[in-house]
C-alpha cells in the first residue's frame, strides 16, 4: 500500500478534506489510481464528490520535483500537487530535464525568484500523460520538448519571425498561468509552488501550457532532445543568428559550457574557417575542439592574439560571450577583441540588477562595433527545435556528445556542486 495524503483546497462549503489516493504503483501514477476522499468522516468516492461539487476540479495529482524552498538556496526533493490540465494544457511525465545555468541563478540570487517555494528547471523533454480539454493538436503519448520561452503565436514577435521575444515572456515572472497571476500549477500542501518558466521541469510530473510544448519525433531520444530546449539553442542560434557568422570569418567562443559549446557547433555550421574557443578548464577546450572548434586557448587576451594573428591584425570577426556569470568586464574584452565593425554578443548573464559595465565607448564608436544581446539564440523554437533535431539525426548537430553526467532526480543537489566545480559540459536529470 502506498498511500499518501495531500490537501484539496478551494473546495466551496468545505473548509479542508483529506485526498486519499491509494494504488499500486505509488502516488506517481495517481492519475490511474482509485480515489477516496474523506470528507467529515465520510467517505464518498472520487466520482460522486465529482456530481456533488464542481470544486472536485481542484483535486491534484501527487508528483515529485525539486524546489528551493529559500534564495540563496539548495534544490531540495519534496512532495508536490499537480494540477489536472485545464483547456490548452497538457500533463507530462518528464523523462529527462538538463541543468542550466539559470537554474542556479535562481538558486544563488542572480536572477531573482517570483515565489517560493520555486520548482525549478526549463529545459525538458517527455511524454504527454493527459490533455486538457477542448485542447488540439496534442495526445497522450505524444513527445514533446519544451521551450524555456513561451510562444503564442499572434504577438508582434510571433507573427514576425521572432518567437524568442513572445510577449508572453513577460509573465514567467510571476511563476503563475500566463493569464492569471493568481493561479498556479503546483502546490505544496495546499501553498502555491511556483513555477519555472511555466514548466518546472524538476519535476517527475507537470503541467504547462501548449504554447510552451514542441512535438517532436518519437524516433528522437528524449534525454537528447530536451537539451534543445535551453541550452543548444541558445548557443547555437548566438553564432548562427545573432552574431550571423559567414563563411570563412574568425569567430570567438568565450566561455565553454552548456551554452557555449553549442555556440561553437553553430559557429561551425555557418562556416566560420577558425573558431577559438577560450575556457581556462583544460577539458572543456578539449571537448570544443571535438565539436567544431579549430583552436583553444585559456583566456580571452590569448585569444585575441590568435585572431588577429589570422586576420592581419584585425581581430575577430565575431565574439560570443557565454561565461557563466557574465560580467560587463568580460563584455569589454570581448568588444575589444573583434575587427572594425565587428560583431560581441552577450548570451551569458550575471547579477541581473547589476548594471556594471567596462565598456570601450572608443571601440564601440569609433570602430562602428556592433554590442548585440542573445536570448534563446534570437530562435524561433516552434520551427528551429525541430530543424535542431533533424540536424542531430544527420549527425551534424552533436548531443549526446553533451552530456557529461546523468543524475537521480534525489541527486540533482549533486548536479549543481558538479556544475559549480566545472565538471560538466551539461548535467541531465534522467526520471
Ligand atoms: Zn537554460
Ligand atoms: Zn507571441
Amino acid at each position: 500500500m502506498n498511500g499518501r495524503e495531500g490537501h484539496l483546497h478551494g473546495m466551496e462549503g468545505v473548509a479542508e478534506a483529506v485526498l486519499q489516493v491509494q494504488g499500486r504503483g505509488g502516488p506517481r501514477q495517481a492519475a490511474r489510481h482509485e480515489v477516496a476522499v474523506v470528507i467529515s468522516g465520510a467517505l464518498l468516492d472520487g466520482s460522486a464528490l465529482v456530481l456533488t461539487t464542481g470544486s472536485m476540479r481542484k483535486e491534484r495529482m501527487l508528483t515529485r520535483g525539486a524546489v528551493l524552498r529559500e534564495v540563496p538556496g539548495r534544490y531540495e526533493v519534496v512532495e508536490l500537487e499537480v494540477d489536472d490540465p485545464r483547456p490548452g494544457e497538457i500533463r507530462v511525465r518528464m523523462v529527462a530535464t538538463g541543468l542550466c545555468h539559470s537554474d542556479d541563478h535562481h538558486a544563488t540570487g542572480d536572477m531573482r525568484v517570483g515565489v517560493l517555494p520555486f520548482a525549478g528547471g526549463h529545459e525538458g523533454a517527455g511524454v504527454v500523460e493527459s490533455v486538457g480539454p477542448g485542447t488540439p493538436g496534442f495526445a497522450a503519448g505524444d513527445h514533446v520538448v519544451f521551450s524555456f520561452l513561451p510562444t503564442c503565436g499572434r504577438c508582434r514577435w510571433c507573427a514576425t519571425g521572432h518567437q524568442n521575444l513572445c510577449d508572453l515572456g513577460a509573465s514567467l515572472g510571476t511563476n503563475a498561468r500566463w493569464e492569471d497571476p493568481t493561479s498556479f500549477r503546483l502546490a505544496q500542501g495546499g501553498v502555491p509552488v511556483g513555477q519555472m518558466c511555466g514548466l518546472s521541469t524538476f519535476c517527475e510530473y507537470t503541467t504547462v501550457s501548449v504554447v510552451s510544448a514542441i512535438k517532436i519525433d518519437p524516433a528522437i531520444p528524449l534525454e537528447v532532445a530536451c537539451l534543445t530546449g535551453c541550452g543548444v539553442g541558445t548557443g547555437w542560434g548566438a553564432a548562427v543568428n545573432s552574431a550571423d557568422v559567414r563563411p570563412g570569418q574568425v569567430v570567438i567562443v568565450m566561455g565553454i559550457g552548456g551554452i557555449g559549446i553549442n555556440a561553437v557547433q553553430g559557429a561551425a555550421h555557418a562556416g566560420a574557417s577558425a573558431v577559438i574557443a577560450v575556457d581556462p578548464v583544460e577539458g572543456k577546450r578539449e571537448a570544443a575542439l571535438h565539436l567544431g572548434a579549430t583552436h583553444a586557448a585559456a583566456d580571452i587576451k590569448e585569444a585575441t592574439g590568435m585572431a588577429r594573428s589570422m586576420t592581419n591584425g584585425q581581430g575577430a570577426d565575431a565574439t560570443i560571450v557565454t561565461v557563466g556569470v557574465t560580467t560587463g568586464r568580460h563584455v569589454g574584452q570581448a568588444l575589444k577583441s573583434v575587427r572594425k565593425a565587428g560583431t560581441c554578443v552577450v548570451v551569458g548573464l550575471g547579477e541581473t540588477t547589476s548594471s556594471d559595465g567596462d565598456i570601450p565607448l572608443t571601440e564601440l564608436v569609433l570602430y562602428q562595433k556592433r554590442l548585440q544581446g542573445s536570448l534563446f539564440g534570437a530562435s524561433a523554437p516552434t520551427a528551429d527545435i525541430p530543424a535542431q533535431l533533424e540536424l542531430y539525426r544527420e549527425g551534424r548537430l552533436k548531443l549526446d556528445e553533451l552530456i557529461t553526467t546523468r543524475y537521480a532526480l534525489d541527486d540533482i543537489a549533486v548536479g549543481f556542486d558538479d556544475m559549480h566545480a566545472g565538471r560538466n559540459l551539461r548535467g541531465i536529470v534522467v526520471f
